[in-house]
């Protein structure tokens, strides 16, 4: 496996890849790898014949009061980790690389980036969309793998592809949980012991909501209800957002149809933001 962290590199290396035939998957991620990046980078080698992965801590995405600094890290293990996986191409460039002095362009896709997180953290998305647009333009992937996890993001990616024919493939990988059903995060190491439990109201409120839909309740508000109760009964949450989205605007609605998700950021002991969301289905 290659470490690089040269865009230039980067470049060189994908050129020749290709004169060679080979199609090209890229996993965009900000390391500190658990099972479900290990997932999406073996997912990305069933696409492509050549898998980039890049680490890439974006602090563009990042707002001020936000985890920038503090964000985990574990360089060595997720080479490591990556090399067993097969990952071909580690990038992991410093943020000079991708953001030379004099580097000013923002790419926003307006509607999708304003409610769910895009409401909590101003500005998050078009940093998204910004280094996305860059590692696209780096590696011209065939394939991209996102996952489902950040449900909104694979939305915004989906339309940013779409609109300004990038032409790469979105392949979207479903959540990798724990056991116990807590979806997987780079953050979840924030959490100490007893945070840890509560952070299951989240995978148990989507499975409440689930349980509700599957029993005929179709009203969105009762079914939030519900769900709002269960996670705030646990100690020392906040929820952040909770709606019943439609899979593809990410639209509320007010009746909920099959396909429809339910979705959620709430935070834990005052300081540890999670993310999650599951499809209800009948
Ligand atoms: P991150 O390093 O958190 O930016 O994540 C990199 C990629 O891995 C993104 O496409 C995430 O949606 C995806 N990802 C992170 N955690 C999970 C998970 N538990 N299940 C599925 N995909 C995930």
């Amino acid at each position: 496996m290659k470490i690089q962290s040269s865009p230039t590199e980067l470049q060189a290396w994908v050129k020749k890849q290709k004169k060679q035939g080979h199609k090209i998957s890229l996993v965009p991620t900000m390391g500190f790898f658990h099972a479900g990046h290990l997932s999406l980078m073996r997912m990305a080698a069933q696409y492509g014949s050549k898998v980039v992965v890049s680490l890439f801590v974006n602090p563009l995405q990042f707002g001020e009061n936000e985890d920038l600094a503090s964000y985990p890290q574990a360089r060595a293990e997720d080479a490591q980790k990556a090399r067993l996986v097969g990952v071909d191409f580690l990038f992991v460039p410093e943020n000079e690389d991708l953001y030379p002095p004099g580097f000013q362009t923002e790419v926003m896709v307006k509607e999708l980036s304003c409610g769910l997180c895009g409401q909590d953290r101003p500005g998050h998305f078009n940093g998204v969309a910004t280094v996305v647009s860059k590692l696209f333009n780096l590696v011209r992937p065939d394939y991209a793998v996102f996952g489902e996890k950040d449900f909104q993001q694979l939305a915004i990616i989906n339309r940013l592809v779409e609109d300004l024919n990038m032409g790469v493939k979105i392949i979207p990988h479903p959540i990798v949980r724990e056991e116990d059903g807590l979806a997987m995060s780079s953050r979840n190491s924030y959490l100490d012991k007893a945070e840890r439990k509560t952070a299951l109201c989240l995978y148990k409120g989507i499975c409440l909501a689930r349980d509700m839909f599957k029993q005929g309740e179709r009203e969105s508000s009762v079914i939030i209800s519900q769900v709002s109760k269960l996670i705030n009964s646990s100690d020392n949450t906040k929820i952040n957002y909770l709606d019943i989205i439609n899979s593809r605007t990410l639209e509320s609605v007010e009746m909920v149809k099959d396909g429809d998700r339910i979705i959620m950021a709430v935070t834990i002991g005052g300081k540890v933001r999670l993310l999650d969301n599951g499809l209800l289905s009948e």
